[in-house]
């Protein structure tokens, strides 16, 4: 499932061939897609749109758009969820293509989503940009905002373990399984211990093991473990650097002991427990 690298890389790859380009006209081939909205009305607003600007916030790459005469901006929420791409100019349409953008010139981007859990929104203005985010994202990693004090502010009182805390889209943007297991072993921090019970060099130390995960993940373009791929089809390379994620029973990195699999809210998480100790049990103050 695509998380903040993932989405994070496609935006840097379609940015250099969509912004500044008019989409010429758009296909949607399955009104999953846009559900609940009409296909036919969402294709009519993204004709003749000029591509100002692509951004990302938490897992949602967000086109920026403008017609002519147009004062206030219209923006494309794209969301992967599960098994979701975008590529660009491909020699033929893949399987499981469910729209098809074409751009002015000869460029062409497709979307194709296997299992059909991706999405596509349209949201009018900064103010609809804003309240549609506000509701569904916390504080966005590898931004100032995102500091030991902020992360103190949002795991206060709150009982559920680190990693569930870590995975709510609403505390930390961006973070999935992947990348949640990745930050607590850099963090040396036990995914069961709970995110009210971090103590201030936890929390710490948590920050930058989310940090330097994603950026570690950024750079080396995202994981492809099932779906994943980059707009021109080619592979992340992330899943070769795991530290811990997927690697059970292989050795831990820093010590040596075998990486043992749990189960964490319902998620296939790895640890190594002797680097990030199992919590004693005890209770909220
Ligand atoms: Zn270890």
């Amino acid at each position: 499932m695509p998380e903040l690298p993932e989405v994070e890389t496609i935006r840097r790859q379609l940015a250099p061939h969509l912004e500044g380009r008019t989409i010429r006209s758009v296909e949607i081939l399955d009104a999953r897609w846009t559900r609940p909205e009409d296909p036919a009305r969402v294709q009519a607003e993204l004709r003749g749109a000029l591509v100002e600007r692509v951004t990302r916030a938490g897992k949602y790459l967000i086109w920026r758009l403008c017609g002519e005469g147009e004062l206030a901006p219209r923006y494309l929420l794209i969301h992967l969820r599960m098994t979701g791409g975008l590529l660009l100019d491909p020699a033929i349409d893949p399987p499981h293509t469910r729209a098809r953008l074409q751009l002015d010139g000869t460029q062409r981007i497709v979307y194709v989503d296997p299992r059909r859990f991706g999405t596509a929104h349209l949201l009018y203005g900064d103010g609809g940009l804003h309240a549609y985010l506000a509701t569904r994202l916390g504080v966005e990693p590898l931004t100032p905002q995102f500091t030991t004090a902020h992360l103190r502010r949002l795991a206060r009182g709150r009982r559920a373990p680190v990693k569930v805390f870590v995975l709510d889209q609403r505390q930390v943007a961006g973070v999935g399984n992947i990348y949640a297991d990745e930050a607590l072993f850099r963090a040396g921090i036990h995914p069961l211990r709970a995110a009210g019970m971090l103590t201030g060099a936890q929390l710490a130390r948590l920050r930058d093991g989310i940090e330097a995960a994603l950026a570690a993940g950024i750079e080396a373009k995202g994981a492809t473990i099932d779906d994943f791929r980059h707009v021109d089809g080619a592979r992340g390379s992330f899943q070769d650097r795991f530290l811990v994620h997927r690697r059970a029973g292989q050795p831990c990195p820093s010590c040596g002991r075998p990486v043992r699999k749990i189960v964490v809210g319902g998620r296939g998480t790895y640890v190594c427990e002797r680097c990030q100790p199992r919590p004693r049990v005890r209770r909220l103050p």
